[in-house]
């Protein structure tokens, strides 16, 4: 008799305890609050009515702590779908709950039935964790932790939809009255509810660690002034990119370097926020600019590099043109009047076998090639510079 309402208690600190550190998270919070009704209702239903005060006539305790119980399950409900980002659907919240308590008021005092009871409470709660089924259903399932609460979820519609059935089946009844705690049907649910509740429990503790792993992560690789990957983020997430290109079709990739010009007047005339909000909108630009596949990075002061899996240099050199025309009158309101520095950008193409190394060295001496040839432009490394800059020499003549 004390396992459920032991074990709700126990899930309900875990969860609350969670909760202080994380107090963002709300759904943490409905969890805490779901295992604390569920082990309330146990309490009263098996310990306070059975042993310490006189049930009232025609079970009419019941009312409250199923009622109790179907709370507890919306609260869990809110829990798991909150982690999705996603809510209980109120207007079936609400029908459901007006007729689980129309059928209980029914069932307990004008046609009093047990097996009448039984069947609504475990419809209306069947109803709640197939909302938890369907609206999980469509949810992009990324970790193995995810099929597992789908999976859980299931085994709690089975639960409260096929078990009733099944012992309605076996046993011909629910038991009644007095024999009601110590009936079969109810020995299955001191049996598999505490079971269900822990691995809902567990699950949920899980992913909501695995959450916080992949926050962390997230924030060590993440510059936070541009938004952009930071400098080990960018190398580790670059080079794993740059591999996939060589190993997979040969795809060609190339490196973008940028680099803000006289940035040190922008901070020694404007100060240092100012060169700060200059260096978080340049990295919004770049963010902006560029898709899935590609690889930006913060990697030092105003310093920028891209890696563009897939570009051939020309198409690299367009890409890198598009950077260089960063939109500063767009954000004109947020900076002080004329603040809008050039860019000197230095590309390079990776050759078979080539490591980020090689190509962040290339990638350097083209952009101290555009710094030296006057800044603001963006330079190709080596012959093919020469080439395209023949060619500018030839295009700008004609
Ligand atoms: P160049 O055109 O040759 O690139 O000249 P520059 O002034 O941009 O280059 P330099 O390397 O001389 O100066 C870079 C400056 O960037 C110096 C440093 O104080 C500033 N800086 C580095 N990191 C930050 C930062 O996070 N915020 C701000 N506001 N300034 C930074
Ligand atoms: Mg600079
Ligand atoms: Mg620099």
């Amino acid at each position: 008799m004390l396992l459920n309402p032991g074990i709700g208690a126990l899930l309900s600190g875990a969860f609350g305890l969670l909760w202080l550190s994380q107090r963002g998270k709300t759904y943490i919070l409905y969890a805490a609050a779901g295992y604390g009704l569920n082990a309330a209702a146990f309490f009263i239903q098996d310990i306070v009515f059975q042993y310490l005060v006189t049930p009232l006539p025609d079970s009419g305790e019941r009312l409250v702590t199923n009622l109790m119980f179907l709370f507890s399950g919306w609260l869990l409900a809110a829990a798991v779908l909150g982690r999705y980002g996603r809510r209980p659907h109120f207007p079936v919240m609400a029908i459901t709950t007006a007729a689980a308590a129309l059928a209980l008021v029914w069932f307990l005092l004008v046609q009093p039935s047990v097996v009448g009871r039984i069947l609504s409470m475990n419809a209306a709660l069947g109803v709640v964790t197939l909302m938890i089924v369907v609206k999980l259903f469509p949810v992009r399932k990324k970790h193995l932790i995810d099929r597992l609460i789908f999976a859980v979820a299931i085994l709690s519609v089975a639960n409260y939809v096929a078990r009733p059935l099944i012992i309605l089946a076996l046993a011909g009844g629910f038991g009644s009255g007095a024999n009601f705690q110590h009936s079969l049907y109810w020995t299955t649910v001191q049996f598999t509810q505490p079971l269900i509740a822990i691995a809902l429990a567990l699950t949920l503790m899980v992913a909501i660690a695995i959450d916080l792993i992949e926050q962390l992560r997230q924030e060590a690789r993440t510059d936070k002034l541009s938004g952009l990957l930071n400098r080990g983020g960018f190398e580790a997430a670059a080079t794993a990119a740059l591999r996939r290109c060589q190993t997979g079709n040969g795809l060609p990739a190339c490196l973008i370097i940028a680099d803000l010009d006289h940035f040190k007047q922008i901070n020694d005339t404007f100060g240092h926020s100012v060169g700060d909000a200059v260096i978080g909108l340049f990295g919004r630009h770049i963010g902006a600019m560029c898709g899935e596949e590609m690889v930006a990075g913060r990697i030092g002061g105003e310093e920028f590099a891209v890696l563009l899996p897939g570009h051939e240099i020309q198409a690299a050199r367009l890409f890198a043109e598009s950077l260089r025309a960063c939109p500063w009158d767009y954000w004109s309101g947020m900076l002080p009047p004329k603040v809008a520095p050039s860019v000197s950008i230095g590309v390079c193409a990776a050759w078979p076998g080539a490591d980020l190394h090689a190509l962040m060295n290339q990638a350097d001496e083209a952009l101290y090639d555009a710094k030296k040839a006057g800044r603001d432009q963006v330079r190709l490394f080596g012959t093919r510079a020469a080439a395209t800059r023949a060619l500018d020499l030839i295009w700008t003549k004609s």
